[in-house]
């Protein structure tokens, strides 16, 4: 990189060290480099310029090129001065005032000079006016500079406005630091990819970014700009891939035997549907080979994935390995592990159950199992994670509802094994397809996108205050014939105790409303013993209706329960709201999805909720989320990993994205080490590239 990009910007004409603090401090600008990259925020297209005869009032402005033929000033009522000037351009003549700022335009406002004004005509007295037009004098370069082209407009803070810092201060600066500097603009991308992709050079479009010579080349230079962007983020993730590929060796899994086999053909208590099929093949293919499988399978809730995992946790054992599944929660562990257990009987294997509450006698024998390989499989929540667990051969680590464990804690459940275990991730909060094959790069993700039969659709609907007596009737309807139902209240953080009182207060009208039914409560500030004994009695169906703040949103199976119903549901988030959903529909009868919502919505509050009325497939609705979150909060950028990129959107710029990828895994196979005499500058801008995003190396 030219040292020039290093300098301070300090230096730069026009800027000096009180401008220079306030950009470090506004904007992170600190270099020319940094100030290079500083990209506008929009752009206004002062390149067509209107005659002063053809104005209409149009509510949008117009350049025009003409003379000021006279200013005078006057007063309102209330005392305060007006500046009025008269304009031409020779087709005809218009009025412009000004309220503000009236005493520096007396003094800077010149009769008879060439000029250009912006601004928006309105009708005023029945004539066009034009209130506080931009005015340029078109002598001085500065003034150029600001009109009758595409100009830019910077992001700026009040601050950098006191100091001159606006809009026109900005684009005076750009065109000093493009002036001093574009001869330095070096490509960082090889000549053969910008032939490929028919992008524009890196000096054309950052001049092009900052001062467009049209409209199109100003696409260009974005998409060569977030090409860029997009390809260096998707060349780490390609070599990281392959850099694991070489390191994370784990035991191949080459056997499909008998355990396999035995329950495949004799206990396999339904067909598999295609999508599982699928999904375990894709599976065994990752296993037989020598290296550490990391694989995140995404499947709507019910779209059957623990038994995708059971198989998996076969092949563990008919190589001689155990397996493990951990849950966010004890009572799902629970439950898997009821299912689990009975099924790993039937060919003869042992399962054992760890959850943080058991006590000292009982968790020795199970550990004491474990190590000695008595057990082939462990179900448990994060006790598994802890220290005296301790595995005799572990070969596969199954993480349930993923998004709920961080990736240290699962990174932690690998030290459990040498060779590393491989590794499986289940998740019902899908990522729409397309965004997972372009963020994801070391992570590969297998997709059961299909429920199986005989699944009768949720009935969804939303319901005002007016309907809630229907409601209830209909909850009492189902209750009666045996039934249960969930009401659940919304839970937000600023708002806890109003919140928790909702459901307490609710609790206690459904009490009233529904006699001769138990209704149980759980809320997240109970104790968790206290949460389980009221989980446990719903399931037992001990209570009938289970009044609870959201934490029951992770995957609790009761099959008997026919009814959801969720108050205030335009307060919860769409993915939120399907996997509540998903609570339901888990029998063989007809279900029920009531959204009990407010009179007054937000847009986004409708969208949602007419998206959950409309359909039930997670992946669509993931998509439809994503739209309204945008990818940042979709994703939750930290978490994920995923870079904020300055340009790109991972969303709608996709096309771009997927050919930067492409390009990137294709550059990765051919030269991992950017060793070719094309890939110089390249391997420069990619090694700076990596310590900007704190991440190490992925070169030797
Ligand atoms: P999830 O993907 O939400 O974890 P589960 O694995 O709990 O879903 O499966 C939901 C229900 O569907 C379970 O009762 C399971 O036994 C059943 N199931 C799974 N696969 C099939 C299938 N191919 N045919 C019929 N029922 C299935
Ligand atoms: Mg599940």
């Amino acid at each position: 990189m030219h040292p020039i990009w290093n300098k301070d910007v300090m230096y730069l004409r026009k800027v000096g060290p009180v401008r220079a603090d306030a950009l470090r401090s506004d904007c992170r600008i600190a270099t020319y480099g940094d100030l290079l990259q500083y990209f506008p925020r929009k752009y206004a297209d002062r390149s067509r310029v209107s005659r002063i005869k053809d104005l209409r009032e149009e509510g949008k402005p117009v350049n025009l090129i003409g003379k000021i033929t006279s200013i005078h000033t006057s007063a309102t009522r209330s005392g305060r001065s007006i500046l009025n000037a008269s304009f031409t351009d020779g087709s005809g003549f218009i009025e412009l005032t000004w309220f503000e700022g009236v005493k520096w335009l007396q003094k800077s406002l010149k009769t008879g000079e060439e000029v250009a004004l912006y601004g928006t005509p309105l009708l005023y007295n029945g004539r066009l006016q034009i209130a506080h037009p931009e005015i340029d004098r078109l002598e001085s370069e500065d003034g150029v500079r600001n009109t009758l082209q595409i100009v830019p407009f910077y992001p700026s803070t009040e601050k950098l406005n006191r100091l001159g810092l606006d809009a026109r201060g900005f684009r005076g600066l750009m065109h000093q630091l493009l002036e001093e500097t574009r001869d330095q603009i070096e490509e960082t991308l090889p000549l053969s990819l910008l032939k490929q992709y028919n992008l524009m050079g890196r000096k054309e479009a950052l001049i092009n970014i900052h001062f467009p010579r049209n409209f199109d080349t100003l696409k260009a230079a974005l998409d060569r700009l977030k090409f860029e962007e997009f390809f260096f983020f998707q060349l780490m993730l390609a070599l990281r891939r392959r850099l694991a590929k070489g390191q994370n060796r784990s035991m191949p899994f080459p056997v499909v035997g008998d355990y396999f086999n035995t329950f495949f053909k004799e206990h396999m208590p339904f067909e598999l549907t295609g999508a599982q099929k699928r999904v375990l093949k894709e599976i065994r293919k990752d296993l037989a080979q020598p290296v550490q499988m990391n694989r995140l399978v995404q499947g709507d809730v019910g779209s059957g994935k623990t038994m995708v995992a059971f198989m998996s946790m076969l092949l563990a054992v008919d190589n001689g390995f155990q397996a493990t599944i951990m849950t966010p929660t004890a009572i799902l562990a629970e439950q898997h592990y009821k299912k689990i257990s009975a099924m790993a009987a039937k060919v003869g294997l042992k399962t054992v159950l760890l959850v943080g509450s058991q006590r000292k006698k009982e968790r020795t024998a199970i550990l004491e199992m474990l190590a000695s390989g008595e057990a082939a499989f462990a179900v448990g929540t994060h006790a598994l994670i802890e220290d005296p667990v301790v595995f005799k051969r572990l070969g596969l680590v199954v993480v349930d509802e993923q998004h709920k464990f961080g990736v240290m804690q699962r990174a932690r459940l690998w030290q459990k094994a040498n060779p590393l275990p491989h590794n499986m991730s289940m998740t019902a909060t899908p990522i729409p397809r397309t965004l997972a094959m372009t963020v994801y790069g070391d992570v590969d993700v297998s997709v059961i996108d299909e429920l199986p039969p005989g699944r009768k659709p949720i009935q969804t609907v939303v319901a005002g205050e007016a309907k809630r007596l229907e409601v209830f009737g209909m909850i009492r309807r189902e209750l009666e014939m045996g039934r249960q139902a969930y009401v659940v209240y919304p839970l937000v953080e600023e708002s806890e105790k109003s919140d928790l009182l909702a459901a307490e207060q609710g609790h206690e009208v459904l009490q009233k409303a529904f006699q001769g039914f138990r209704t149980g409560l759980v809320h997240g500030r109970m104790k968790p013993e206290n949460k389980e004994i009221e989980m446990q009695q719903f399931i037992r169906r001990e209570t009938h209706i289970l009044v609870s703040t959201t934490v029951i949103e992770v995957g609790v199976d009761v099959p008997n329960a026919s009814v959801m119903m969720i108050e205030n549901a335009e307060r919860f988030g769409l993915s939120q709201l399907h996997q509540l959903r998903g609570r339901v529909g888990r029998g063989a009868d007809q279900s029920y999805c009531v959204l009990m919502a407010g009179a007054k919505l937000s847009l986004d509050g409708k969208k949602r909720l007419s998206a959950m009325r409309e359909t039930q497939d997670g992946f669509r609705i993931a998509e439809i989320d994503l739209e309204l979150r945008g990818p940042g909060d979709f994703l939750g950028t930290r978490q994920s990993g995923l870079p904020e990129f300055q340009l790109g959107n991972i969303v709608e710029d996709q096309p771009v994205l997927r050919l930067a990828r492409e390009a990137a895994f294709l550059l990765s196979e051919r030269d991992p080490e950017l060793q070719e005499a094309d890939h110089q500058a390249l391997r420069q801008s990619y090694i700076a590239y990596l310590q900007k995003q704190g991440a190490s190396s992925t070169l030797a």
